[in-house]
């Protein structure tokens, strides 16, 4: 041991160097690229993901870099080639982005490789080394994620195919059920091949509440005056949905969602599966983020979601959410203080808000 490495490791502190241990000894890739270690033993240094057998704690030294670990003499392990990283890193970033470009059926590794000037092998050992994931899964990863993200912003499936690059729409329904969670035609065709489980409670500001939840989560809390009316409103939210009553499921979603109409401060997280805009989700998520017992003006919400000119839109976003009090649009109102419209009724949101004014 020479005093270098002392010094090496008395700079980098206790914590950080048991966080780096805990990395090592989990193989974690995700520290690849923030720190190495050395082997006093071998003069050999790694990346913390390196498959080779783990030394002992206390013949291993932490570098944040690899060139801080060759200038301490040590040399870069042949299996985990810590000395490339840095430069995978950067190539796979390169990669990824012309892969979120591809519109083929099938990708090719030798036009990617070509375009960005490197080898195949080279392409493919950067994808390894940086994510774990060959190219071409990768590629679907990529790939899915937009194609998602298209159905959800109200392209056509056959825009959204195209766009994505899917040759035939057989392909994506074979994928998307494990990937998307359900096929994508039921994001758009009125909830085609969803069950939506539904049961009441009796609300706290009057009449009944509705709550209907798919096995991914709640998609529906409507208030109203009587059972049928609601499985009225439900049934044309959802027409082609399978609608069954549950009343023994999700009690204890039921019960949360009731508490909060009390007024009371929300005690779990209630997991939503809602069909939306890119639009309808930004500001749903920013309703959310109101506290209990405030409120805020469509143009405040406006501008916070980066679109200060669309309050007419925003006041739609709020007027079509499917959950109410879960995304509580009712905590929105007019410039001018008045409450504005509430789609289940403008005497139950000053009630909801009377009751979360005094508890907030
Ligand atoms: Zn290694």
């Amino acid at each position: 041991m020479n005093t270098n490495t002392q010094q090496s490791e008395s700079s980098i502190s206790a914590e950080a160097a048991a966080r780096y241990w805990a990395a090592t000894l989990a193989r974690d890739r995700r520290a690849d690229g923030t720190f190495v270690l050395g082997v006093r033993s071998t003069h050999i240094y790694c990346r913390p993901s390196c498959p080779a057998r783990r030394p002992l704690r206390r013949n291993v030294v932490f570098f944040r870099s690899g060139e801080e670990a060759q200038r301490e003499g040590f040399r870069p392990c042949l299996r985990c080639r810590p000395n490339e990283v840095a430069a995978s890193v950067a190539l796979v970033e390169r990669a990824a982005r012309a892969l979120a470009e591809f519109r083929e059926e099938a990708l090719r590794l030798a036009p990617l490789a070509e375009e960005l000037g490197v080898t195949e092998t080279a392409l493919r050992r950067a994808f390894l080394q940086v994510t774990g994931l060959q190219p071409r899964q990768l590629a679907e990863a990529l790939r899915v994620r937009r194609f998602k993200a298209l159905l959800r912003s109200g392209a056509r499936i056959a825009d959204a195919l195209y766009e994505t690059g899917y040759g035939s729409s057989s392909r994506v329904y074979e994928r998307s059920n494990a990937q998307l969670g359900m096929t994508p035609a039921t994001y758009q065709k009125g909830g085609k091949g969803m069950k939506i489980g539904y049961s009441f409670a009796r609300s706290p500001l009057g009449g009944k509440v509705l709550v209907g939840a798919t096995e991914r989560g709640i998609s529906a809390v409507y208030l109203g005056d009587s059972e049928a009316d609601l499985v009225g409103e439900l049934r044309k939210e959802y027409p082609r949905a399978e609608l069954a009553a549950a009343p023994e499921r999700e009690q204890q979603w039921v019960r949360e969602i009731v508490q909060r109409m009390e007024g009371k401060t929300p005690q779990i997280e209630l997991p939503l599966d809602l069909r939306a805009t890119a639009f309808q989700r930004r500001v749903w998520q920013e309703l959310q983020r109101i506290p209990l017992g405030a409120t805020r003006t469509y143009a405040e919400v406006a501008r916070a979601v980066g679109r200060p000119k669309a309050v007419r839109a925003v006041a739609r976003a709020c007027a079509t959410n499917p959950v109410c009090v879960v995304v509580p649009c009712h905590r929105v109102i007019r410039e001018d203080g008045k409450l504005a419209g509430y789609r289940w009724g403008i005497g139950r949101k000053e009630r909801l808000l009377e009751r979360e004014r005094k508890a907030g």
